[in-house]
């Protein structure tokens, strides 16, 4: 295998998925084809928000939150005051919603960030967990994919930010392949996660690497699995 697949820094992994501006993984594409239609006959225009991210632009959001030029969040999605925080405090609120550059999910292709194309607009979409629980225009998408793909990853589909471990944020948008992520994330040591922040220019770089093992364990390691 091609480890830069791992990091986001190559495409050969991808494939374009028609009508989108979106790339997925390859071999995810039969079966996401079939849950987007299963979801259709049901009533629900199941919608991709976001899926693979390369290396450079989850970089660029990680200094941009790094710098206060994108807001950080709090655990209830309220906006923190970057001034006020000390570049360690910030460091881990920038990772209870963003990964770092090299470790996110999204690089591999198999993750996607999902809405509800018949009361939501790419443009509305938020990414927030009340969009996605009670009233929220996404809340019956869910609903059906919780019935659906449950957490035995039926389709190939689970939630790994379904509940909240102290790691990153419960996510309930963002759905993962098993059957390619499971195999890419065993490949994902701890020695290339932190060879790869050595190599990077990247702002809070040596508080990252202070912290290093709790944050590989606590935001890479820690997430649901089916
Ligand atoms: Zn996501």
């Amino acid at each position: 295998m091609n480890i830069d697949i791992l990091f986001g820094k190559t495409t050969e992994h991808l494939i374009p998925l028609e009508g989108t501006k979106y790339q997925i993984n390859k071999q995810m594409l039969p079966d996401f084809l079939r849950l987007q239609r299963d979801a259709n006959k049901d009533g629900f225009d199941l919608q991709i928000a976001s899926a693979f991210r390369d290396f450079d632009r989850q970089l660029k959001i990680w200094n941009a939150k790094a710098r206060g030029e994108r807001p950080l969040l709090d655990d209830q999605e309220n906006v923190l005051d970057h001034s006020q925080l000390s570049p360690k405090e910030i460091m881990y609120a920038i990772l209870r919603w963003s990964a770092l550059p090299g470790s996110s999910r999204h690089h591999w292709g198999t993750d996607i960030d999902v809405f509800n194309g018949n009361t939501q607009t790419p443009e509305s979409v938020k990414l927030s967990t009340s969009e996605c629980i009670g009233n929220g225009p996404a809340a019956s998408l869910h609903e059906w994919l919780d019935g659906k793909i449950s957490q035995n990853a039926a389709y190939g589909f689970y939630r790994p930010y379904l509940t909240d471990r102290g790691g990153v944020s419960p996510e309930r948008w963002h759905l993962s392949y098993y059957p390619i992520s499971r195999r890419l994330g065993e490949f994902y040591t701890f020695s290339l996660f932190k060879k790869n922040i050595e190599q990077t220019e990247l702002l809070l770089k040596n508080e990252i690497l202070e912290n290093a093992d709790e944050i590989f364990n606590r935001y890479f390691l820690n997430v649901d699995i089916p």
